[in-house]
């Protein structure tokens, strides 16, 4: 499979060919469609964030279908979607998951502190409305150094999402 490598802070991700990881066990492996691309990649191709070991397969929103699942797996089977609940205008003190629900079915949870449950009815609304779109174009893996380039330079409306075909 074709991945974005990350050998070493401060260079290009390099497009490689890599085996296809097998699911340990409590794992479940996606195909990815789609991923987001944002400025924590852009951060970590820096090296301004600390990074984990490299070489480094980046992305974080992505969304896909599990091909496979590793041992002790209960809740989610070959051909489930998988993707991420993004959180936003959270309420403050506790926020309660279902287990069962988010964590067993193998739902990653972001949240984020920007912004009230106001802004985001607002938004919904807004949007439901037709008077708002989703700005945002797509690229290929090839692209993703001159996404990170677009980015720089402040070029880029919306949203980048490279697609797997
Ligand atoms: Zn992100």
């Amino acid at each position: 499979m074709k991945a974005a490598i990350l050998h070493q802070a401060g260079a290009p991700l390099v497009i490689e060919e890599i085996d296809k990881p097998q699911p340990g066990s409590g794992e479940i492996l996606i195909q990815v469609k789609a991923c987001g691309v944002c400025h924590t990649e852009l951060h970590s191709v820096a090296g301004e964030w600390r990074l984990p070991k490299l070489p480094l397969v980046l992305g974080h929103e992505a969304v896909g279908v599990a091909t496979a699942v590793g041992v002790d797996v209960k809740n989610f089977k070959a051909g489930d979607r998988a993707d991420t609940l993004v959180l936003v205008g959270l309420p403050p003190g506790n926020f309660t998951l279902p287990i069962r629900g988010s964590v067993a079915k193998g739902i990653r949870v972001l949240t984020s502190a920007v912004g009230t449950r106001q802004d985001l009815r607002e938004v919904l609304a807004l949007a439901a409305s037709g008077k708002i779109k989703t700005v945002g174009a797509s690229l290929p893996l090839q692209e993703i150094n001159g996404a990170f380039n677009r980015m720089r330079a402040g070029t880029i409306s919306g949203r980048l999402v490279v697609e797997f075909h």
